[in-house]
């Protein structure tokens, strides 16, 4: 039988029923019955997982609902009380002092992700965690809130995709001054709130016993095997290898259309014949995107019919609705759901592409022991789906249209490369605000001002007074909702575009190598699944340089 998204329920926890719960599981480790105490527990944690991923999925695709909101902030007070229950059970496991019968039960690696878990948690930061999760609300609220006039409609931030690509300068130049303009009278509103979020994490970090948060964010998004000096490093090769190829990729541009200079807004544009767009709306890639997968791996292909047939995506853009895409997963069920916002330009290929990626990872990894390792880590994960974008290039005609495909992979190989200096600045800008808890709203724009300076010397922001402060990061849902995230997209692109190096020696090799990956979901760290998979750890010298030298080659510049 197919599982249908509308057949999932999942019923409402409570604390009591909760720790009644745990209490069950606590009597069973007391008569020594391990394996079915862990059994147990599992159940317990997919059964609270699904419910939680429900109820943000549907304040996601309605964030006006007031039930669904309410919902929301139910489990967000709820969720602070679960891992408390959850964490003192990790406490206990690691304590019991037979580690090696626990992980021949759990793996030795679920068990080094609870020994940095229980460092990122104490009762004592309830209240905060509760309350970090009510101001991500309310940032994802306000930007979902823009309502902003561009060519007579009216649009939310999503809805100015098409403008900010149109061939037309003027056209570009205007989308950019109302999704600033928005940015720039909600000024106040956004300092306040990243500034409550900093200072709150940093209590938090300061009452765990870190000196400052950046430690515990590690720890938070389970770093097990690097650390903020091996970050360091990468961003020190980004700014080496990369930028001065996207310098040289931008002057270019401006070169082959005769502009004076290539302005903040010219950059969305990469194609000069205008960016390939996908050639229909919803239902034609819907439907295109299954001949993809068809003829990518009959494993892919068999799992998007499942997920079509089920229910399980909501792509369409519409008012009220959160922006951005994302995957999530019911772990009670097994199928996967993505989201996203379609807006009729090549950033829905991604959704194909890119969700995708992450939704087959889960669902290839769904029969793994132990619900830590439904997902990896994030660096891992993003492996996942940005390895599948692409090893999707030779198929991409069927989605843009054989005619744009070569300029189609031109642009997403040029816009993997020019997103590594932004994305090394997002993650450098959080170090930098995480060491100076204290530092002012104004102190914060000039941190990013300076940072920016180094990553991306290029931008030239004409009029866009909102963006010449220094306020571009204000627009970056990650460095408000999940602080250090961001670095996880460039150290996995070093390792998609080792992909798409092997896939284009060997595309069968390369893509049984990727399914293998997906198969390993979370069951091991970050630089294990790496190598696990052939490629070379973006921490290792060399691993950034060779495939920039690659793309150099295949650029012709
Ligand atoms: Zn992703």
């Amino acid at each position: 039988m197919i599982p249908r998204f509308d057949s999932i329920q999942e019923p409402t926890p409570t604390q009591a029923g909760l720790t009644e719960a745990y209490a069950a599981i606590e009597t069973a480790l007391d008569r020594g019955d391990r394996p079915a105490a862990l059994a147990d527990w599992d159940g317990l944690r997919r059964r609270y997982e699904t419910w939680s991923a429900l109820v943000h999925l549907r304040f996601a695709q309605d964030t006006a609902d007031a039930t669904a909101r309410a919902d929301r902030d139910y489990a967000d007070a709820l969720s602070p009380e679960a891992a408390d229950l959850e964490v003192a059970l990790k406490r206990r496991l690691l304590s019991d002092g037979d580690r090696t019968g626990l992980a021949a039960l759990t793996g030795e690696h679920a068990l080094r992700l609870w020994d940095t878990d229980v460092t990122t948690f104490d009762p004592a930061i309830k209240p905060d965690l509760e309350e970090e999760a009510r101001l991500c609300a309310r940032y994802t609220e306000l930007l979902a809130s823009a309502k902003l006039t561009i060519g007579g409609q009216t649009v939310n931030l999503a809805g100015l995709g098409p403008y900010a690509e149109d061939p037309d300068r003027e056209i570009q130049h205007e989308a950019e001054c109302v999704r600033w303009g928005f940015f720039a009278a909600n000024a106040g509103a956004l300092d306040d709130l990243y500034d409550q979020l900093v200072k709150l994490r940093h209590r938090m970090a300061r009452k765990l016993g870190f000196e400052t948060y950046t430690p515990l964010g590690y720890r938070r998004l389970r770093r097990v095997d690097y650390g903020a000096d091996d970050v360091a490093r990468y961003r020190e090769q980004v700014a080496r290898h990369v930028v001065p190829l996207v310098g040289r990729l931008l002057e270019a541009r401006r070169a082959a259309n005769g502009w004076d200079r290539l302005r903040f807004w010219d950059e969305a544009l990469v194609d000069p014949a205008g960016n390939p767009k996908p050639i229909g709306d919803h239902d034609v890639l819907v439907a295109q995107a299954q001949a993809m997968f068809d003829d990518m791996d009959p494993r892919l292909a068999s799992f998007y019919r499942l997920m079509v047939q089920g229910g399980f995506m909501d792509l369409k853009n519409r008012p009220g609705k959160a922006g951005g895409g994302f995957c999530t997963s019911f772990p009670t069920v097994g199928v996967p759901f993505i989201f996203a916002n379609f807006n009729g330009t090549h950033h829905d290929i991604g959704v194909f592409t890119h969700e995708m990626g992450h939704a087959f990872q889960n669902w290839e990894s769904r029969g793994l022991p132990g619900i830590d390792y439904l997902w990896p880590t994030m660096e891992a994960a993003e492996i996942n789906s940005m390895g599948l974008e692409f090893l999707s290039h030779p198929q991409i005609g069927l989605l843009v249209g054989e005619d744009a495909a070569d300029r189609f992979r031109r642009m997403h190989l040029i816009g993997a490369l020019a997103f590594l200096p932004y994305g090394v600045c997002v993650d450098h800008f959080q170090h930098e605000v995480y060491a100076n808890p204290d530092a002012s709203p104004a102190e914060r724009h000039a941190m990013w001002q300076r940072l920016e300076a180094i990553y991306m010397p290029w931008s030239d922001y004409g009029d866009l007074d909102f963006l010449t402060k220094g306020g571009r990061w204000q627009a970056k849902p990650h460095i408000y909702g999940s602080p250090f995230y961001y670095i996880d997209y460039a150290l996995a692109q070093c390792c998609a575009m080792q992909f798409w190096v092997k896939s284009r020696r060997d595309y069968a090799s390369a893509m049984e190598a990727y399914v293998a990956l997906c198969a390993r979901g979370g069951s091991a760290p970050f630089q294990d699944l790496v190598r696990s998979a052939g490629l070379v750890s973006p921490f290792a010298d060399g691993a950034l340089a060779d495939v920039v030298r690659e793309a150099e080659v295949v650029l012709g510049v």
